[in-house]
Protein backbone atom coordinates (compact mmCIF):
# COMPACT_ATOMS: atom_id res chain seq x y z
CA UNK A 1 0.00 0.00 0.00
CA UNK A 2 0.93 3.21 -0.57
CA UNK A 3 0.83 6.51 1.14
CA UNK A 4 -1.14 9.74 -0.78
CA UNK A 5 1.09 12.91 -0.17
CA UNK A 6 -0.81 15.85 -1.64
CA UNK A 7 1.12 19.31 -1.74
CA UNK A 8 4.61 16.87 -2.04
CA UNK A 9 6.55 19.51 -3.74
CA UNK A 10 6.00 22.08 -0.99
CA UNK A 11 8.33 22.31 1.89
CA UNK A 12 6.99 19.91 4.19
CA UNK A 13 5.64 17.80 2.31
CA UNK A 14 8.63 17.27 0.12
CA UNK A 15 10.46 16.65 3.35
CA UNK A 16 8.14 14.30 4.40
CA UNK A 17 8.59 12.25 1.14
CA UNK A 18 11.80 11.72 1.32
CA UNK A 19 11.64 10.51 4.86
CA UNK A 20 8.60 7.92 4.41
CA UNK A 21 10.87 6.48 1.35
CA UNK A 22 13.80 6.72 3.35
CA UNK A 23 11.80 4.29 5.81
CA UNK A 24 10.56 1.92 2.73
CA UNK A 25 6.99 3.74 2.11
CA UNK A 26 5.96 3.88 -1.44
CA UNK A 27 4.68 7.29 -1.95
CA UNK A 28 2.25 8.94 -4.59
CA UNK A 29 2.21 13.03 -4.95
CA UNK A 30 -0.36 14.76 -6.02
CA UNK A 31 0.45 18.49 -6.81
CA UNK A 32 -0.33 21.43 -8.86
CA UNK A 33 3.28 23.17 -8.49
CA UNK A 34 1.33 26.50 -8.09
CA UNK A 35 3.49 27.02 -5.39
CA UNK A 36 5.81 23.52 -5.25
CA UNK A 37 8.51 22.81 -7.03
CA UNK A 38 8.38 19.85 -9.70
CA UNK A 39 12.40 19.21 -9.11
CA UNK A 40 11.54 18.87 -5.12
CA UNK A 41 10.33 15.75 -5.71
CA UNK A 42 12.79 12.89 -7.12
CA UNK A 43 11.57 11.79 -10.94
CA UNK A 44 11.20 7.96 -9.72
CA UNK A 45 8.66 9.38 -7.20
CA UNK A 46 4.92 8.92 -9.16
CA UNK A 47 3.69 12.34 -9.70
CA UNK A 48 0.19 13.44 -10.44
CA UNK A 49 0.14 17.34 -11.24
CA UNK A 50 -3.05 18.62 -10.48
CA UNK A 51 -5.68 19.57 -7.65
CA UNK A 52 -6.96 18.06 -4.59
CA UNK A 53 -10.44 19.70 -6.20
CA UNK A 54 -10.25 17.55 -8.91
CA UNK A 55 -12.69 14.70 -7.97
CA UNK A 56 -12.14 12.90 -11.45
CA UNK A 57 -7.96 13.22 -11.38
CA UNK A 58 -8.54 11.70 -7.33
CA UNK A 59 -10.68 9.09 -8.21
CA UNK A 60 -8.46 7.54 -10.84
CA UNK A 61 -5.19 7.59 -9.08
CA UNK A 62 -6.73 6.04 -6.24
CA UNK A 63 -7.85 3.81 -9.06
CA UNK A 64 -4.79 3.42 -10.43
CA UNK A 65 -2.76 3.21 -6.92
CA UNK A 66 -3.45 1.22 -3.98
CA UNK A 67 -3.41 3.84 -1.38
CA UNK A 68 -4.18 3.21 2.62
CA UNK A 69 -3.53 6.89 3.78
CA UNK A 70 -3.61 10.52 3.00
CA UNK A 71 -1.20 13.20 3.95
CA UNK A 72 -2.48 16.27 3.51
CA UNK A 73 -0.34 19.14 2.52
CA UNK A 74 -1.37 21.24 -0.54
CA UNK A 75 -2.59 24.69 0.33
CA UNK A 76 -2.81 28.24 0.53
CA UNK A 77 -0.30 29.35 3.18
CA UNK A 78 0.25 33.10 2.77
CA UNK A 79 -2.10 35.13 5.67
CA UNK A 80 -1.46 38.62 4.50
CA UNK A 81 -3.15 36.95 0.76
CA UNK A 82 -6.28 35.14 2.79
CA UNK A 83 -7.11 38.29 4.56
CA UNK A 84 -7.33 39.99 0.27
CA UNK A 85 -8.62 37.52 -1.31
CA UNK A 86 -10.64 35.08 1.15
CA UNK A 87 -12.71 33.50 -1.98
CA UNK A 88 -9.49 31.74 -3.13
CA UNK A 89 -8.80 30.37 0.31
CA UNK A 90 -11.89 29.00 1.34
CA UNK A 91 -11.92 27.18 -2.10
CA UNK A 92 -8.80 25.83 -1.90
CA UNK A 93 -8.16 24.69 1.35
CA UNK A 94 -11.34 24.53 2.35
CA UNK A 95 -13.46 23.25 -0.43
CA UNK A 96 -10.85 21.82 -2.51
CA UNK A 97 -10.27 19.81 1.02
CA UNK A 98 -13.52 18.70 1.38
CA UNK A 99 -13.41 17.11 -2.23
CA UNK A 100 -10.47 15.70 -1.28
CA UNK A 101 -11.73 14.09 1.77
CA UNK A 102 -14.69 13.15 -0.07
CA UNK A 103 -13.04 11.06 -2.49
CA UNK A 104 -11.20 9.48 -0.50
CA UNK A 105 -13.89 8.41 1.58
CA UNK A 106 -15.72 7.15 -1.82
CA UNK A 107 -12.93 5.31 -2.30
CA UNK A 108 -12.17 3.68 1.08
CA UNK A 109 -9.67 5.43 2.56
CA UNK A 110 -9.72 6.42 5.56
CA UNK A 111 -6.52 7.53 7.30
CA UNK A 112 -5.88 11.19 6.76
CA UNK A 113 -3.22 13.00 8.35
CA UNK A 114 -3.34 16.80 8.24
CA UNK A 115 -1.29 20.15 7.64
CA UNK A 116 -3.24 22.47 10.36
CA UNK A 117 -2.26 25.51 11.94
CA UNK A 118 -1.85 27.55 15.12
CA UNK A 119 -3.06 30.17 13.30
CA UNK A 120 -6.55 28.28 13.88
CA UNK A 121 -6.05 29.61 17.93
CA UNK A 122 -5.93 33.02 16.93
CA UNK A 123 -4.93 35.49 19.43
CA UNK A 124 -3.68 33.40 22.17
CA UNK A 125 -5.69 34.12 25.64
CA UNK A 126 -3.02 31.74 27.38
CA UNK A 127 0.93 31.13 26.11
CA UNK A 128 2.09 28.25 25.88
CA UNK A 129 -1.25 27.33 23.52
CA UNK A 130 -2.61 23.62 24.88
CA UNK A 131 -4.81 22.02 22.39
CA UNK A 132 -7.85 22.61 24.21
CA UNK A 133 -7.18 26.38 23.25
CA UNK A 134 -10.45 28.58 22.07
CA UNK A 135 -9.94 28.28 18.41
CA UNK A 136 -10.91 31.66 16.59
CA UNK A 137 -8.97 32.77 14.00
CA UNK A 138 -7.76 36.27 12.89
CA UNK A 139 -8.07 35.80 9.28
CA UNK A 140 -9.51 33.25 6.80
CA UNK A 141 -6.09 31.06 6.63
CA UNK A 142 -6.69 29.95 9.97
CA UNK A 143 -10.62 29.50 9.34
CA UNK A 144 -10.35 27.52 5.75
CA UNK A 145 -7.78 25.51 8.45
CA UNK A 146 -10.20 25.03 11.00
CA UNK A 147 -13.24 24.60 8.63
CA UNK A 148 -11.47 21.62 7.51
CA UNK A 149 -10.81 20.38 11.42
CA UNK A 150 -14.50 20.50 11.47
CA UNK A 151 -15.21 18.53 8.26
CA UNK A 152 -12.81 15.62 9.54
CA UNK A 153 -14.63 15.18 12.92
CA UNK A 154 -17.87 15.15 10.50
CA UNK A 155 -17.06 12.68 8.98
CA UNK A 156 -15.00 10.34 11.45
CA UNK A 157 -18.57 10.30 13.20
CA UNK A 158 -20.39 9.79 10.14
CA UNK A 159 -18.22 7.46 7.80
CA UNK A 160 -15.22 6.31 10.81
CA UNK A 161 -12.71 8.35 8.71
CA UNK A 162 -9.84 8.34 11.33
CA UNK A 163 -7.24 11.50 10.98
CA UNK A 164 -4.64 13.25 12.98
CA UNK A 165 -4.45 17.10 12.53
CA UNK A 166 -1.39 18.08 13.39
CA UNK A 167 -1.29 21.85 14.48
CA UNK A 168 2.41 23.09 12.98
CA UNK A 169 3.87 26.56 15.15
CA UNK A 170 6.76 27.67 12.71
CA UNK A 171 8.48 25.30 10.61
CA UNK A 172 11.63 25.91 9.50
CA UNK A 173 15.42 24.89 8.80
CA UNK A 174 16.32 22.14 5.71
CA UNK A 175 17.60 19.38 5.06
CA UNK A 176 20.78 18.58 2.84
CA UNK A 177 18.16 17.97 -0.32
CA UNK A 178 15.01 20.07 0.31
CA UNK A 179 14.73 23.74 1.99
CA UNK A 180 12.54 26.72 1.78
CA UNK A 181 11.91 28.35 -1.41
CA UNK A 182 8.62 30.39 -1.52
CA UNK A 183 7.64 32.82 -3.95
CA UNK A 184 7.27 35.47 -2.66
CA UNK A 185 9.15 34.75 0.55
CA UNK A 186 7.66 36.38 3.54
CA UNK A 187 9.17 34.43 6.33
CA UNK A 188 11.77 35.26 8.68
CA UNK A 189 14.53 32.76 8.76
CA UNK A 190 15.37 32.32 5.03
CA UNK A 191 14.74 36.21 4.48
CA UNK A 192 17.67 36.94 7.66
CA UNK A 193 19.63 34.13 5.08
CA UNK A 194 19.06 36.07 2.17
CA UNK A 195 20.30 39.67 4.30
CA UNK A 196 23.73 37.31 5.36
CA UNK A 197 24.00 35.80 1.67
CA UNK A 198 24.07 39.65 0.54
CA UNK A 199 20.50 38.94 -1.29
CA UNK A 200 18.63 41.97 0.10
CA UNK A 201 20.17 44.60 1.90
CA UNK A 202 18.77 44.03 5.49
CA UNK A 203 16.16 42.20 7.47
CA UNK A 204 13.28 44.81 8.91
CA UNK A 205 12.31 43.70 12.55
CA UNK A 206 8.35 44.28 12.41
CA UNK A 207 7.45 45.12 16.20
CA UNK A 208 10.02 45.96 19.02
CA UNK A 209 7.21 47.23 21.71
CA UNK A 210 5.88 43.66 21.84
CA UNK A 211 5.40 42.74 25.54
CA UNK A 212 8.45 40.08 25.62
CA UNK A 213 11.99 40.35 27.29
CA UNK A 214 13.30 42.51 24.58
CA UNK A 215 10.22 43.85 22.77
CA UNK A 216 10.29 41.46 19.69
CA UNK A 217 7.71 38.92 18.94
CA UNK A 218 8.63 35.22 20.13
CA UNK A 219 7.98 31.91 18.30
CA UNK A 220 8.21 28.78 18.58
CA UNK A 221 10.56 27.32 15.61
CA UNK A 222 10.67 23.63 14.86
CA UNK A 223 12.92 21.85 12.39
CA UNK A 224 11.13 20.48 9.20
CA UNK A 225 12.67 16.95 9.38
CA UNK A 226 11.13 17.12 12.96
CA UNK A 227 7.82 17.91 11.40
CA UNK A 228 8.72 15.57 8.95
CA UNK A 229 8.78 12.77 11.25
CA UNK A 230 5.56 13.47 13.47
CA UNK A 231 3.27 13.13 9.87
CA UNK A 232 5.15 9.39 9.97
CA UNK A 233 4.16 8.94 13.78
CA UNK A 234 0.76 10.15 12.94
CA UNK A 235 0.46 7.29 10.39
CA UNK A 236 1.71 4.80 12.65
CA UNK A 237 -0.66 5.89 15.14
CA UNK A 238 -3.28 5.72 13.11
CA UNK A 239 -2.74 2.13 10.98
CA UNK A 240 -2.53 0.99 14.32
CA UNK A 241 -6.09 1.68 15.31
CA UNK A 242 -5.52 5.11 16.50
CA UNK A 243 -8.60 7.24 17.90
CA UNK A 244 -8.78 10.72 16.04
CA UNK A 245 -6.79 13.48 17.14
CA UNK A 246 -5.58 16.84 17.04
CA UNK A 247 -1.95 17.77 18.15
CA UNK A 248 0.43 20.49 18.65
CA UNK A 249 3.70 20.09 16.42
CA UNK A 250 6.78 22.74 18.37
CA UNK A 251 9.01 22.70 20.66
CA UNK A 252 7.35 24.34 23.88
CA UNK A 253 10.65 26.67 23.76
CA UNK A 254 9.72 30.30 22.35
CA UNK A 255 12.49 32.58 20.26
CA UNK A 256 12.63 36.86 19.87
CA UNK A 257 13.10 37.72 16.53
CA UNK A 258 16.24 39.69 17.89
CA UNK A 259 17.42 35.98 19.30
CA UNK A 260 16.66 34.38 15.77
CA UNK A 261 18.79 37.31 13.76
CA UNK A 262 21.71 37.42 16.75
CA UNK A 263 21.94 33.37 16.34
CA UNK A 264 21.84 33.83 12.43
CA UNK A 265 24.84 36.16 12.45
CA UNK A 266 26.73 34.02 14.71
CA UNK A 267 26.24 30.72 12.49
CA UNK A 268 26.63 32.11 9.41
CA UNK A 269 29.51 34.30 10.60
CA UNK A 270 28.11 37.17 7.99
CA UNK A 271 27.01 40.86 8.98
CA UNK A 272 23.27 40.96 9.07
CA UNK A 273 21.98 44.29 8.90
CA UNK A 274 18.71 44.62 10.93
CA UNK A 275 15.83 47.97 10.92
CA UNK A 276 13.58 48.36 13.62
CA UNK A 277 10.10 48.81 11.80
CA UNK A 278 6.41 48.52 13.28
CA UNK A 279 4.26 46.08 14.14
CA UNK A 280 2.71 43.45 11.00
CA UNK A 281 -1.20 43.52 11.12
CA UNK A 282 -2.15 40.37 12.86
CA UNK A 283 1.08 39.16 14.35
CA UNK A 284 0.67 37.83 18.01
CA UNK A 285 3.06 38.83 20.38
CA UNK A 286 4.00 35.23 21.37
CA UNK A 287 3.08 31.69 19.88
CA UNK A 288 4.42 29.14 21.85
CA UNK A 289 3.08 25.23 22.08
CA UNK A 290 2.45 23.06 24.63
CA UNK A 291 3.94 20.57 23.59
CA UNK A 292 3.02 17.01 25.84
CA UNK A 293 0.84 15.94 23.63
CA UNK A 294 2.67 15.06 20.72
CA UNK A 295 4.71 13.06 22.99
CA UNK A 296 1.91 11.14 24.97
CA UNK A 297 0.40 10.51 21.50
CA UNK A 298 2.98 10.12 19.10
CA UNK A 299 5.90 9.37 21.14
CA UNK A 300 7.33 12.28 18.92
CA UNK A 301 10.96 14.20 20.33
CA UNK A 302 12.24 17.47 18.67
CA UNK A 303 15.70 16.02 17.62
CA UNK A 304 16.88 18.88 16.04
CA UNK A 305 15.39 21.92 17.94
CA UNK A 306 17.80 23.49 18.82
CA UNK A 307 17.65 27.42 17.44
CA UNK A 308 21.23 27.12 16.15
CA UNK A 309 20.72 23.73 14.29
CA UNK A 310 17.69 25.11 13.12
CA UNK A 311 19.08 28.09 11.51
CA UNK A 312 22.28 26.07 10.88
CA UNK A 313 20.30 23.77 8.15
CA UNK A 314 18.69 27.02 6.60
CA UNK A 315 21.63 28.44 5.77
CA UNK A 316 23.68 25.46 4.39
CA UNK A 317 21.04 24.57 2.56
CA UNK A 318 20.80 28.37 0.90
CA UNK A 319 24.95 28.26 0.55
CA UNK A 320 24.01 25.15 -2.18
CA UNK A 321 20.85 26.59 -3.39
CA UNK A 322 21.45 30.52 -3.45
CA UNK A 323 18.63 30.33 -6.05
CA UNK A 324 16.16 27.82 -4.61
CA UNK A 325 14.79 25.64 -6.52
CA UNK A 326 14.89 25.80 -10.70
CA UNK A 327 11.94 27.34 -12.54
N1 LIG B 1 9.18 38.92 10.99
C1 LIG B 1 10.01 40.04 10.98
N2 LIG B 1 10.55 40.42 9.78
C2 LIG B 1 10.31 39.77 8.62
C3 LIG B 1 9.48 38.62 8.64
C4 LIG B 1 8.94 38.22 9.84
O1 LIG B 1 10.24 40.66 12.02
O2 LIG B 1 10.83 40.20 7.58
C5 LIG B 1 8.61 38.47 12.27
C6 LIG B 1 7.10 38.34 12.23
O3 LIG B 1 6.50 39.58 12.52
C7 LIG B 1 6.86 37.27 13.30
C8 LIG B 1 8.11 36.38 13.21
O4 LIG B 1 9.09 37.18 12.53
O5 LIG B 1 6.82 37.86 14.58
C9 LIG B 1 7.90 35.13 12.42
O6 LIG B 1 7.29 35.47 11.18
P1 LIG B 1 7.08 34.42 10.01
O7 LIG B 1 6.44 35.16 8.86
O8 LIG B 1 8.35 33.71 9.74
O9 LIG B 1 6.08 33.35 10.63
P2 LIG B 1 4.62 33.55 11.30
O10 LIG B 1 4.84 33.52 12.78
O11 LIG B 1 4.03 34.83 10.81
O12 LIG B 1 3.88 32.34 10.82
Amino acid sequence: MAVLITGGAGYIGSVTVDLLRARGEDVVVLDDVARGHRSAVDPDVPFYKGRTGDRALVARLLGERSIDACIHFAALAYVGESVSEPGRYYSNNMAEGLALIETLVAAGVKRFVFSSTCATYGEPEQVPIPESHPQWPVNPYGWSKLMLERVLSDFDHATGLKFVALRYFNAAGATAQRGEHHVPETHLIPLILDAAAGRRSHISIFGTDYPTPDGTAVRDYIHVSDLATAHLQALTHLRAGGASECINLGTGQGHSVLEVIETARRVTGRRIDAQREGRRAGDPARLIAVSDKARRVLGWEPQLGALATIVGSAWEWKLAHPEGYPN
